[in-house]
C-alpha cells in the first residue's frame, strides 16, 4: 500500500514538474507587469478583451462587416421624412444609385439611432450650380439629429469659413478644402463620439473628426453643443442616441453609399 502510494505521489510530481509553469508561458500575455494608469489591466494583460474580428469591404468606401448598410443605392427603407415635426415616408427621390433632395419636402432620418458612430457618406452639389454663398448646395449631415457637418457646394463659392463644406457648422472651418466640382462626388468620413450628459448637465462634450475626399478637415474637434444659426451652441439634455439627418436646405444636392459603424470603447463603462 505504501508503495502504491509513493509510486502515485511520484507520477504526480512529474507530471507537475514538466508542463510548463502559468506563468512561465507568456505566450499571451502577462500578469505579473505593471497595473495601467486609470485601468483595471496590467500591460500585455492576456485577460483584456479582444477586438472583434471585422471583414474589410473589397473595394474602398465600401462598408465592412459590421456596418449597418443606411443606403445602398436601392431603396429608402430605413429613412423616413420630417416636415413641420411630422414623420413620415421618405420622400426624397431616388436616382440610379443615388437619391436627391426633394426641395421643401423636410428632412430625411433613420428610423434607427446612433450614438458614437464611424460614418461614410458620399455627396454631391447640383450642376449646373445655382445661386451662391449659403444658397449653392447646401444640405447637411446632422449626427444625433443635431450636430451639422456642412455639405455645401465647395468649388468656387465664397461663404463664411465656418460654413463651408466640410465645417462643423456655426463653430469650426476645415483646416482645407478639398471639395469637387459640381456634379462630382465628394466622400465624407466622419467619426463622432457623442457627448456624454447627466440630465442637462454636460460631463464630456461631443468629439468630431472628418476625412472630407481622404483629407483630414476636422480633427477631434470638439464641438460646442448643438447646431444653431447666428448664435453660440451650448449643450442642453439630449438622448444618448439619435437619427442620423439630411437636411433639406431647398437644393437638389445627392447623397449615395451612406453606413455607419457603431463604436464602442472597451475601457469605458458601456453607456446605457
Ligand atoms: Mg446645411
Amino acid at each position: 500500500m505504501k508503495q502504491q502510494l509513493l509510486i502515485a505521489s511520484l507520477i504526480v510530481w512529474l507530471a507537475n514538474a514538466q508542463a510548463p509553469k502559468q506563468n512561465d508561458n507568456h505566450d499571451l500575455g502577462y500578469k505579473d507587469t505593471p497595473v495601467l494608469p486609470g485601468l483595471s489591466w496590467h500591460v500585455h494583460d492576456p485577460d483584456r478583451p479582444h477586438p472583434p474580428v471585422v471583414t474589410p469591404a473589397a473595394v474602398p468606401g465600401g462598408p465592412p462587416s459590421d456596418a449597418v448598410v443606411l443606403f445602398d443605392g436601392k431603396d429608402l427603407s430605413l429613412w423616413q421624412s420630417r416636415k413641420l415635426g411630422n414623420l413620415g415616408p421618405a420622400a426624397w427621390k431616388l436616382g440610379n444609385g443615388y437619391f436627391e433632395v426633394v426641395r421643401g419636402t423636410g428632412d430625411l432620418l433613420t428610423k434607427e439611432k446612433f450614438g458614437d458612430i464611424q460614418l461614410h457618406i458620399e455627396w454631391s452639389s447640383p450642376n449646373p450650380p445655382t445661386s451662391t454663398s449659403q444658397g449653392r448646395g447646401n444640405s447637411g449631415v446632422f449626427l444625433m439629429a443635431r450636430y451639422e457637418v456642412q455639405v455645401l457646394d465647395p468649388w468656387n463659392n465664397p461663404t463664411y469659413a465656418d460654413g463651408q463644406a466640410g465645417a462643423i457648422y456655426g463653430q469650426w472651418p476645415p483646416l482645407a478644402n478639398p471639395g469637387r466640382k459640381p456634379g462630382e462626388w465628394n466622400v465624407y468620413d466622419i467619426v463622432f463620439q457623442a457627448p456624454r450628459m447627466d440630465g442637462d448637465k454636460l460631463l464630456k462634450p461631443a468629439f468630431l473628426t472628418l476625412l472630407f475626399n481622404g483629407v483630414l478637415v476636422q480633427n477631434h474637434k470638439e464641438v460646442m453643443g448643438p447646431t444653431v444659426h447666428r448664435q453660440v451652441a451650448h449643450y442642453v439634455a439630449q438622448p444618448s442616441e439619435d437619427s442620423l439627418v439630411l437636411q433639406d436646405h431647398n437644393n437638389p444636392v445627392r447623397y449615395r453609399n451612406i453606413w455607419v459603424r457603431r463604436l464602442r470603447d472597451y475601457d469605458e463603462p458601456e453607456r446605457k
